[in-house]
This record gives C-alpha cells, sequence and structure tokens, in this order.
C-alpha cells in the first residue's frame, strides 16, 4: 500500500512521516501533487517489464554535455518583452516545472556522474512566478517552487554527491540577495550570471528590460559584501538603435565601477520580428563593431586585474582535460568563475593520471587577461 495525499507530509511525534510511523508496513508515503513520485515507488515496488525501446536510455535521460556536468532546465518561456529578443513570442510566457520534478531530475543527473548543474532558463529569478510560488514535494517535505528554496535544495542535494551547482541568467530583483548567504557558506557556488545588457536608464527602457534599477553598483558592492569571492558575469548589447555616445560612455563608466568579472558583449544585431528594429536612429553596423570592440578592450584589462587576486592562492578545480601546447601538454579545468564553453579556464602542471570530472586542489601561480595558470597541490577534499 502506498500513502498519498495532505496527511502524507505531516509530521508525527517521533518526528518522522506521521502515517509511517503510525502504519511501517506502508511501503511509501508521498504528500499532494505528487504524481510522479507515486509512481516512482510503484515502479520501485513492482517493476515496469522490460521495454526494449526506453529501457536502453540512461536514468539522467540522454544529455550532449560531457559526463561530469549537466544543464538543469527549470523552466520554459519569458514573461518580459525586452525589444531585442524574439523569445516569448516563439515560447510564450513563463512556465515553471514543479520543484519536485527538478530536484529529481537533479539527483538523477547527480546518480548518473554529474560533478556540476548548471541551472539555467530564461528568467532564474522568476522561477515560481507562474505557479504562485506553489508547494510541491521533495522527498515527502514540502517545499515551495520558488528560486530560494530551489538553491537551497539543489545545494542540499550536491552536498551530498560532493558537486557544484551554478546559476544562470539571474535577474537582479531584491529577493535575489537571499542567495548569496547561499553562496557565501558554499552551499552554491559563489557565481551569478547577471545579464545586465546595458547601464544607462534611458537605453534599458528603449530596451523595455526588466530590473533595470539604477542601483545597480550599490546592488553589487552589497553582495560582494555578503559574498567576497563572488564572480559576476554579465552580458551586454553595444550600439543598441538610438544608443548616443554619451550613454555608451555611461557604460563604459559602469564597467570601470562594478569591475564585473567575466563579460561578454555583442554588437546590437536586429532578429526579424524584434519590436527594437523600429527604433528611431540605428546605429551605423561599423559604430555598432567599434562600440564591442572598445567595451571588450576595456574589460580586458578589469579581468585581468580580477583575476590576479587568485595569484598564491589554492582553488578547487575541476579536470576537463588535457592541452596539448607548444611546450607539451598541461592539464586544464574550471574553478568556481569558471562556466564552460562561456568563461575562461586554468591551466596546471600535475600529476599522475587526472581523470575528466575529478576535482584537484590547484596553487594559482599566474594569470592573464581571462586564464589562470597553476601547480597542482592535491586531490580535492570534499566540498
Ligand atoms: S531577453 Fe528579455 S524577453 Fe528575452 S528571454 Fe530574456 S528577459 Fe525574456
Amino acid at each position: 500500500m502506498i500513502v498519498t495525499g495532505c496527511l502524507g507530509a505531516r509530521t508525527g511525534a517521533g518526528g518522522a512521516n506521521l502515517v509511517s510511523e503510525l502504519h511501517p508496513s506502508v511501503l511509501a508515503v508521498t504528500g499532494p501533487h505528487a504524481a510522479a513520485e507515486v509512481v516512482q515507488h510503484v515502479h520501485a515496488h513492482l517493476p515496469r517489464p522490460h521495454d526494449p525501446f526506453v529501457d536502453l536510455v540512461p536514468e539522467a535521460g540522454i544529455k550532449l554535455t560531457p559526463r561530469h556536468y549537466a544543464y538543469l532546465k527549470i523552466s520554459e518561456g519569458c514573461n518580459h518583452r525586452c525589444a531585442f529578443c524574439i523569445i516569448p513570442s516563439m515560447r510564450g510566457d513563463l512556465v515553471s516545472r514543479p520543484i519536485g520534478e527538478v530536484i529529481r531530475e537533479a539527483g538523477a543527473l547527480f546518480d548518473a556522474g554529474v560533478r556540476e548543474l548548471l541551472v539555467i532558463s530564461q528568467d532564474t529569478s522568476a522561477y515560481g512566478v507562474d505557479l504562485r510560488y506553489r508547494t510541491d514535494f521533495v522527498d515527502g517535505r514540502p517545499v515551495r517552487t520558488r528560486m530560494i528554496e530551489l538553491a537551497e535544495e539543489l545545494g542540499r542535494l550536491a552536498a551530498r554527491y560532493d558537486a557544484w551547482v551554478r546559476l544562470h541568467y539571474v535577474y537582479p530583483y531584491p529577493h535575489v540577495d537571499a542567495v548569496l548567504p547561499l553562496m557565501a557558506e558554499g552551499r552554491i557556488l559563489p557565481y551569478l550570471d547577471v545579464p545586465f545588457q546595458h547601464a544607462h536608464p534611458d537605453v534599458l527602457k528603449r530596451m523595455r528590460r526588466p530590473a533595470s534599477g539604477e542601483r545597480n553598483i550599490e546592488r553589487i558592492e552589497a553582495w560582494r559584501r555578503i559574498c567576497p569571492d563572488l564572480t559576476i558575469r554579465s552580458t551586454f548589447i553595444a550600439g543598441f538603435p538610438g544608443e548616443t555616445e554619451s550613454e555608451f560612455e555611461h557604460l563604459l563608466d559602469f564597467l570601470r565601477e562594478a569591475e564585473l568579472d567575466r563579460v561578454g558583449c555583442f554588437a546590437y544585431s536586429p532578429v526579424e520580428g524584434a519590436t527594437a528594429n523600429a527604433l528611431p536612429n540605428p546605429v551605423p553596423a561599423d559604430e555598432r563593431e567599434d562600440r564591442r570592440r572598445r567595451l571588450m578592450q576595456l574589460q580586458a584589462g578589469i579581468s585581468q586585474r580580477r583575476l590576479r587576486r587568485w595569484v598564491g592562492r589554492s582553488m578547487r578545480v575541476l579536470v576537463e582535460g588535457l592541452d596539448e601546447g607548444e611546450d607539451g601538454a598541461v592539464a586544464v579545468g574550471r574553478t568556481a568563475m569558471d562556466a564552460p564553453e562561456i568563461d575562461g579556464v586554468v591551466r596546471f602542471t600535475g600529476r599522475g593520471r587526472l581523470p575528466i570530472g575529478d576535482f584537484v586542489d590547484v596553487r594559482i601561480t599566474g594569470s592573464d587577461e581571462h586564464d589562470l595558470h597553476g601547480e597542482m597541490a592535491a586531490r580535492a577534499r570534499a566540498a
């Protein structure tokens, strides 16, 4: 017998599940709205007949990333209507996955050997808004479908597997401040991918950006006070229609002051169907490209300064493979500061065999514009 429903979420006098305490012979107990969990228990006690079509698919599904990291999609679509973007017209409004389902997938991925989960969506901070932060069940515990609870649950799960959790596409809404303590405590990686896109309030208004407050510098300073090792990544658009030279200079001043760790910049490019195409005073293509180049040039110096502070320190590194350079092969890995494919790497000399997906401790001996260099100190202890 499997028991499901509201009573299944209650705790008994002994601190365990009420129904399990009273009826120890019950096979499984779940809270309400836990259809997938019930089916899981049914299959555990009554295995499905062999089906060659689906039985060959691993528990974690089929993923296109290497075995040691995986993307975890928590929602689809977006409630915003940024003028340069056509995602909402293609994918519709925000639809969040219930938190129980997301955590189950995360568990299956960790079970399959994943050492780093990258949380993705169109707007991670808005997770659960469409569900009104509805309560779902994780291991029989009631948990709200909301960004902070998601970060807590993923951090708890990752600790069991000695793995990393990294958040992407976080808009700087006020409630985001609540995840910083989790980062400072090492429960999720101290890494925030915040797509600011611009800094001038008039450009942000024309872009129709969400959370485009003018207090972003203060927010960044407050985040760094809570979590001094925080890495902030962001992307920007140079040459958005109507962007004046002084608005662009304002953006450069923001970058000088904010000293972001990782920055990507695109020259504005009109996408078919985007409302921004109808805006007056488009910036000529060569000027857009020139502004992109100026921004990246400025950021290269900032990035170099930011990376220098790690020299002499020891960092936990996830091994990615070997880099065959002119002077022979060196090991390559990523730190908490480096999301795969978009950020930098650490090149380091090591000892013995270094399996991809292992954690090692690396003493940082040098840095350049985007990458670090070091030597392996030891196999890493548990995070
Ligand atoms: S760019 Fe704007 S509209 Fe497009 S997905 Fe991001 S927040 Fe939504």
